[in-house]
């Protein structure tokens, strides 16, 4: 945990906002584009930890780098940024020590699901006790726009200028094969839901995931058919459908904007976390375990 603020300091702060409280106000103006959905992201999960059962002490948030990787240094919290796709393998091995904690990883389509995307599988599958929220933005805006693993099919980005060829990763569908708990799906319009998803996540015992869709307009939006930041909320706020009993097969997300854009909270079920299994394996190791007599 690099930036460690005492919570009596953030407590006696004046605030002129009830998140500021949570925001390293010292650090703003953010990075973030004007129109970017990040911030949303940001904002809704400040609500969700002020909603929380859970006291802010034992809160940690974990990003990775791009531009949603920005969001844990924007915060008060005990954050750590981690190298690229490497979130979620850093946020599991603290969770599995420090099981007393509620520890969320944020990051980008690009860290998560491309760079990380053996980390997030894997995590899902086993069922580790952390929160995953994705914002996907279609690309790898940080570094330019290059397309990635959520790219849609015929979508233009600076390494696809004739639409790209490569079949997306269809990300709900994909932790849900993999055994994810908990899994949704919203736009950075669904402010509420995005807020009552998150809360839900940090009850949950397991591996919870979060698809946040956001528009990206300087290196996607643009190119795509939506040249103003307004255009892509817009056309979350006409498309969207909100299914929460969909078939997870058919909600890849289409470029054609024709299209409708599903989302809701898709999977909520049951089984042993990670963390669970493990204690339990200990608990009841009568002969102790390997190399130990
Ligand atoms: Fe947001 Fe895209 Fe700008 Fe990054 S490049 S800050 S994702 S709008």
């Amino acid at each position: 945990m690099t930036e460690q603020f005492p919570m009596s300091n953030c407590l006696e702060r004046t605030s002129s906002h009830p998140k500021d409280v949570l925001l390293r106000s010292d650090r703003l103006p953010h990075i973030w584009c004007p129109g970017c959905g990040i911030g949303i992201v940001l904002g809704a999960y400040v609500s969700a930890l002020q909603s929380s059962s859970y006291p802010i002490e034992k809160q940690i948030c974990i990003s990775g780098i791009g531009c949603t990787g920005r969001i844990s240094g924007y915060l008060t919290l005990d954050t750590y940024h981690t190298t690229h796709g490497r979130a979620i393998p850093f946020a599991t091995g603290l969770a599995t020590v420090r099981p007393d904690l509620e520890v969320t990883v944020i990051g980008g389509d690009g860290d998560l699901s491309t760079i990380g995307g053996n980390h997030l599988i894997h995590a899902a599958r086993r069922n580790v006790d952390i929160n995953v929220i994705m914002v996907n933005n279609f690309n790898f805006g940080m570094t330019g726009g290059q397309h990635g693993s959520t790219t849609p099919q015929g979508a233009k980005t600076r390494t696809s200028p004739y639409g790209n060829a490569e079949m997306p990763f269809n990300v709900p569908l994909l932790v849900a094969a993999a055994g994810a708990q908990f899994v949704a799906r919203w736009t950075t319009m669904h402010v509420k839901q995005l807020q009552e998803a998150i809360s839900r996540m940090m009850e949950i015992k397991g591996f919870a995931f979060l698809e946040v869709l956001s528009p990206c307009t300087p290196t996607f939006g643009k190119y795509n058919g939506y040249p103003d930041a307004l255009d892509m909320m817009k056309h979350f706020r006409d498309k969207a459908v909100i299914d929460n009993n969909a078939d997870l097969s058919k909600i890849a997300v289409s470029a054609r904007p024709e299209d409708p854009i599903v989302v809701g909270n898709f999977v909520n079920r049951k089984r042993p976390s990670y963390q669970e299994l493990l204690q339990g394996l200990r608990a009841n190791s009568s002969m102790g375990g390997l190399g130990q007599k």
